[in-house]
C-alpha cells in the first residue's frame, strides 16, 4: 500500500523520501501544468531553452546541501575535496571551451556576474559605455534605474540610423569625447554579430577595458556558429541557461593579467584573475551553489559535442529561415534580419502595441516576449516590438520547414487580432507541432 502521503504528515522526517507529488500535492500540480504548458506551446523566448534531462539531474542533486564558500582548495568549509574536483572540471571545460585564460562560475546569474565585473574593474562613479535597452542592450550596460546606472556615469552608444546595426564610428567619436573606462559589446535584443575586433581597437587606443556580454549567444559561440570575443575583450561575462542550454547561472571569463593594472589599479595585490575572483566571493556572493555548477559541467560536456556545433548551426538557420518567411509576409524587423538566434518584429505602423500582440500570440500557444524597437513611440511597458527566437523549438529538433509553418501561425494571429475562433485554431495547430517533437528534459507522466 503507498502511505508515503500519510507518513509525510504523520512521522516528521519521513517525508524526506517521499516524493513531490505526496509531500507538496499543490507545487507539484504547477510543476505538471507547467510542463504540460511547455509540451504544447511553441517557445520562442529569445533567452529561454530546454536544459537536457542529464544537465536538470544536476540541478536537482544532492550538490545543492554543500557549503563550499571560497575557491577550490582554498574553501572555508570541510569535506570540499569532491566539489573542489568538480568545480575544477567545471572551469577547466570552460576554459577550453572558450579558449580563456581564467574562468569564475560561481556568479548566481548573469546580472550578478556583471556586477562583479563592475566591481573587479572599476571604482563608483567611472565612465560606462553601453547600448541603451531600447537599442537592445542590457539593464546592467548602464541603464538608468539598474546599479549600473545610478553607481556608474553611463554613456551610451548607439545605431546607425539606416542600418540600425551599431554605429561604429559615432561610437569611436563618442568614446573619444568622453574617455570611458570600460566598453560592453553585447545585447538582450541584437540580432546582428559584433566587431569585436572594431570594438576593441578603439578601446585600446582609449585604455578602456573592453567586456563583452556574451549570456544570449554563448551557446552560438561555443558551437561556432558565432564569433568568439575572448581573443578581444579583456573580460567575457555569460548567463549559463540561454543558447548554451545549461542550469541558471552565470559564469566569468578572464585575462590572468590586467593590461591596465598600473594605470588604474596601481596598488592592487592582485591580477585580474584574482581581481574578478574577490569580487564574485567575498565580495558580492557568499556560498556557490555546487548543484548549478555541477549542471554547467555537464551543460559544458554536452556543448563540445560536435552534435552541438550542429545544434547552433541550426539555431541560427532556424532564425534566418523565420525572419525570411516573415519579411514574405509583409513584416519588418529590425536591422531587416538576423545573424544568430533572434529576431525582432518592428510592429510600429501595425494597429496594436507589442504587449497586446505577444498577448494574442500566447492566447494561440506562441510564446513571446515584447520588446522596445529603436525608436519606439511606446512606453517600455507595452513597446512596439516582439522579439523571437529560436533556441528552444530547434532543441526540440525543429527545422527550416517548420519556421515556415511557424511563421504562418504568427501572421495569421496578427492579421486577425479580434478573431477568437482563429486563435483557438492555430493553438490547436501549434499543439499538432509541438507534439512531432521530443521536448528534452520533460519526462512523460
Ligand atoms: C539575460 C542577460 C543578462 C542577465 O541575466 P540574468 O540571469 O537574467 O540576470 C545579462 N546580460 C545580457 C546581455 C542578457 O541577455
Amino acid at each position: 500500500m503507498d502511505n508515503s502521503a500519510d507518513l509525510a504528515v504523520a512521522q516528521p522526517g519521513t517525508y524526506v523520501r517521499s516524493p513531490l507529488s505526496a509531500v507538496d500535492p499543490t507545487v507539484y500540480e504547477l510543476l505538471v501544468r507547467q510542463e504540460q504548458q511547455e509540451r504544447t506551446t511553441l517557445k520562442l523566448i529569445a533567452s529561454e531553452n530546454f536544459a537536457s534531462s542529464a544537465v536538470l539531474e544536476a540541478t536537482g542533486s544532492i550538490f545543492t546541501n554543500k557549503y563550499a564558500e571560497g575557491y577550490p582548495g582554498a574553501r572555508y568549509y570541510a569535506g570540499t575535496e569532491i566539489v573542489d574536483e568538480l568545480e575544477n572540471l567545471a572551469i577547466e571545460r570552460l576554459k577550453k571551451l572558450f579558449g580563456s585564460e581564467h574562468a569564475n562560475v560561481q556568479p548566481y546569474s548573469g546580472s550578478p556576474a556583471n556586477q562583479a565585473v563592475y566591481r573587479a574593474l572599476l571604482k563608483p562613479c567611472d565612465k560606462v559605455m553601453g547600448l541603451p535597452i531600447p537599442q537592445g542592450g542590457h539593464l546592467t550596460h548602464g541603464w538608468a534605474i539598474n546599479f549600473s546606472g545610478t553607481d556608474y556615469r553611463r554613456v551610451p552608444y548607439g545605431l546607425h540610423e539606416k542600418t540600425q546595426e551599431i554605429d561604429y564610428d559615432s561610437l569611436r567619436d563618442t568614446a573619444k569625447r568622453e574617455r570611458p573606462r570600460l566598453i560592453w559589446v553585447g545585447g538582450t535584443a541584437y540580432p546582428r554579430m559584433f566587431d569585436y575586433a572594431a570594438m576593441a581597437e578603439i578601446a585600446l587606443e582609449l585604455n578602456a577595458y573592453l567586456v563583452a556580454d556574451i549570456a544570449h549567444i554563448s551557446g552560438l559561440i561555443a558551437a561556432g556558429a558565432h564569433p568568439n570575443p575572448v581573443p578581444h575583450c579583456d573580460v567575457v561575462s555569460s548567463t549559463s541557461h540561454k543558447s548554451i542550454r545549461g542550469p541558471r547561472g552565470g559564469f566569468i571569463l578572464s585575462r590572468n593579467e590586467d593590461r591596465y593594472q598600473t594605470v588604474y589599479h596601481p596598488k592592487a595585490k592582485y591580477n585580474l584573475a584574482r581581481r574578478i575572483d574577490r569580487a564574485v566571493f567575498p565580495h558580492l556572493q557568499g556560498g556557490p551553489h555546487m548543484n548549478v555548477i555541477a549542471a554547467l559541467a555537464v551543460a559544458l560536456q554536452e556543448a563540445a559535442n560536435p552534435s552541438f556545433r550542429s545544434y547552433g548551426q541550426q539555431t541560427v538557420k532556424n532564425a534566418q529561415a523565420l525572419a525570411q518567411a516573415l519579411l514574405e509576409r509583409g513584416y519588418d524587423l529590425v536591422t531587416g534580419g538576423t545573424d544568430n538566434h533572434m529576431l525582432i518584429l518592428d510592429l510600429r505602423n501595425r494597429p496594436l502595441s507589442g504587449k497586446a500582440y505577444a498577448e494574442l500570440l500566447a492566447k494561440a500557444g506562441i510564446i513571446t516576449n515584447f520588446n522596445m524597437v529603436p525608436g519606439d513611440p511606446r512606453d517600455p511597458a507595452v513597446t512596439s516590438g516582439i522579439r523571437l527566437g529560436t533556441p528552444a523549438v530547434t532543441s526540440m529538433g525543429m527545422r527550416e520547414a517548420q519556421m515556415m509553418q511557424v511563421a504562418g501561425f504568427i501572421d495569421a494571429v496578427l492579421r486577425r487580432p479580434d478573431d477568437e475562433d482563429l486563435h483557438a485554431s492555430v493553438r490547436r495547430d501549434v499543439a499538432d507541432l509541438c507534439a512531432a517533437f521530443e521536448v528534452p528534459g520533460i519526462a512523460d507522466r
